[in-house]
């Protein structure tokens, strides 16, 4: 498998490692666009949201749960974005879907 978070996920790559659980990892971006910016992903190889189907609901809602426990753990208190990419034309550079945790700056809307 050449999928870049799938071998972040296995230890192949190096990654930050900010939480983890049975069914997801979460690292901080190589990039940040915000002082907090933390990349929660599922173990499972799932493209994106638009590959997931009614077996992955209860993924889907605790990859959210998660997001909103790490903010809580980094004291995001004054509010934060959650923000999933979807293929090219939603910005989506790394095909393994992935939440960005966005938080500890004012954010614009709508976004770029
Ligand atoms: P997206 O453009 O929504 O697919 O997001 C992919 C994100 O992965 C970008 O914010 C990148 O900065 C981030 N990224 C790429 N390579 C790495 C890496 N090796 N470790 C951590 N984050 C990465
Ligand atoms: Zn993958």
């Amino acid at each position: 498998m050449s999928c870049l978070f799938c071998k972040i996920v296995n230890g192949e790559i190096p990654s930050t490692p900010v939480y983890q659980d049975e069914l997801t990892y979460a690292f901080g971006d190589i990039n940040p666009r915000a002082p907090v910016h933390v990349l929660v992903v599922p173990r499972e190889h799932l493209a994106s949201v638009g590959e997931a189907g009614k077996q992955h609901e209860a993924l889907l809602g605790h990859l959210l749960a998660v997001a909103a426990e790490i903010a809580r753990t980094k004291g995001l208190a004054k509010g934060y974005r959650v923000v999933t990419n979807v293929g090219d034309e939603g910005g989506q550079t790394v095909d393994h879907l992935h939440l960005h945790l966005l938080g500890g700056r004012p954010m614009t809307w709508p976004p770029g």
